[in-house]
């Protein structure tokens, strides 16, 4: 079981929280819980940064508004010793957080390495109040932090990969034998490396240190938040946008891709290498079906489940004329931006040019990065703004001819005019970027076509 921050963040949600891994315990389904940092903390926690580096006093305000923070909740935990317990574990992680962070105004600067480590202790402290939740409710429940269960990883910082063989072992000798009458609580989002160097998975990062768990314990995977699943497409922009029953791993991973909230995309690799399913279930209706991710190839009625989009997209494109004489130009662009760490959208190229898109945080890296390649390609450089992207995502699209045509006749009819087109790659994902102020109607007239 996954729980998101998005529903730990009130007394309400904690009791229901605690109510359903109960039921659990009593129906004897061993549940392991993976948490996220309390709601809004990991933000809390990176905001901080800049402050602490500027002055002392922030030092000492970010630790009281983080004890703060933890205690409104722990006050209600009605057996003393439990209550005291972790009013003591919360004590001691606020003053190792404090030291790292004092750390970071002297040196007066921060890190990849110590942004991760501050930014892994809201996953630190989240487990120390369901875990004192759950043992006044009268549940046998334990909280292994990351060194202790030994949740181990590997890869760049903010973006690490789990080290599957080391932690399946430890795992498997130090979480599996407790389960038999322990509730164990695991926090997500990050893990330690080789030298015991703090990463973190990338934010939202938690559901894929879900999926891994469940992965070594050959576990079914439910991730609860405060909605019951992906939609057809964004309720704001489609009134009537429906819930979606079940994904495939593949679209799963499109929709995540995309940007949908819903599940990290990280999280469906675990679980398709073992063939696992996972289910979205919403805390506060827990007697709801969520959308069900599964690997089983079933024939699904609809070719197109959901429309997914970006309201802020940028894109560049690079024009050449002498293009055709550097075999290399695709690589070189694309290697300028990877080298600057800036992550490619989508990609569409012609004879003359690349165009591409990118976050818009990301757009001025971006230029300056590519730069160099002005002189030396006699390219020109067009940046724009003020797009959306629009991802049309469905297995049957694979096997269905003339959907694209219909994507582009219903935009065609509805007069939106198409910026940049990029299709294929996946075989599952139409994505197209139009104007902001098209996104709406854009969005509108695929999702008639489809699914009106
Ligand atoms: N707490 C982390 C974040 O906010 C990880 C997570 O919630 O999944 O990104
Ligand atoms: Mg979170």
């Amino acid at each position: 079981m996954k729980i998101g921050g998005g529903v730990l963040r009130d007394k309400a949600s904690f009791a229901q929280t605690v109510k359903i891994i109960k039921e659990k315990q009593e129906r004897k389904e061993q549940p392991v819980i993976v948490l996220s940092a309390l709601y809004g903390v990991t933000d809390f926690l990176i905001d901080s940064i800049p402050k602490c580096i500027a002055s002392q006093e922030s030092v000492v305000q970010a630790i009281s508004e983080l004890k703060k923070m933890h205690e409104q909740y722990l006050n209600d935990v009605e057996t003393k010793e439990i209550r005291e317990r972790a009013f003591f574990a919360l004590e001691e992680k606020l003053s190792i957080l404090e030291r790292f962070l004092y750390g970071i105004h002297y040196l007066k600067e921060v890190s990849p390495r110590s942004k991760d480590l501050v930014q892994s202790f809201g996953e630190r402290l989240s487990p120390i109040v369901l875990e004192a939740f759950l043992q006044d409710a009268g549940l046998k429940a334990r909280f292994l932090d990351v060194e202790e269960a030994g949740i181990y990883c590997k890869g760049q910082f903010e973006n690490a990969l789990v080290d599957l063989e080391k932690t399946s072992k430890s795992i498997h000798s130090k979480v599996s034998p407790l389960l038999k009458d322990t509730v164990v609580l695991l926090p997500g989002y990050y893990g330690l490396d080789e030298n015991n160097d703090v990463k973190t998975f990338g934010r939202g990062g938690t559901d894929y240190s879900a999926g891994f768990i469940a992965n070594i314990l050959d576990a079914r995977l439910e991730i609860w938040k405060d909605v019951s699943g992906f939609m057809s497409s964004d309720p704001k922009l489609v009134k009537t946008a429906k819930q979606i029953e079940t994904l495939s791993y593949d679209e799963a991973e499109e929709l995540g891709y995309l940007g949908s909230k819903i599940l990290h995309p990280k999280t469906i690799d675990p679980l398709r290498k073992k063939g696992l399913s996972a289910e979205i279930k919403n805390i506060f209706a827990p007697e709801v079906k969520g959308t069900i991710i599964e690997g089983s190839k079933q024939k699904s009625r609809e070719i197109v489940k959901s429309i997914a989009s970006k309201k802020d997209v940028s894109i560049i494109t690079i024009a050449s004329s002498s293009k055709v004489n550097v075999p290399d130009f695709p690589a070189l662009v694309f290697s300028a931006l990877g080298k600057n760490g800036i992550p490619v959208g989508l990609i569409a190229t012609s004879e003359s040019a690349i165009s591409f898109s990118v976050e818009p945080k990301d757009l001025e890296k971006a230029t300056q990065a590519l730069a160099a390649l002005r002189n030396d390609l006699e390219c020109s450089i067009i940046t724009r703004n003020g797009l959306s992207l629009v991802g049309v995502v469905g297995e049957g699209m694979r096997e269905t001819p003339g959907i694209s045509g219909r994507i582009f006749s219903s935009l065609g009819r509805n007069g939106i005019n198409i910026e940049l087109i990029s299709q294929g790659a996946s075989e599952i994902n139409v994505s197209f970027v139009v104007r902001k102020e098209d996104l709406e109607k854009a969005t509108l007239a695929v999702h008639d076509e489809f699914m009106g």
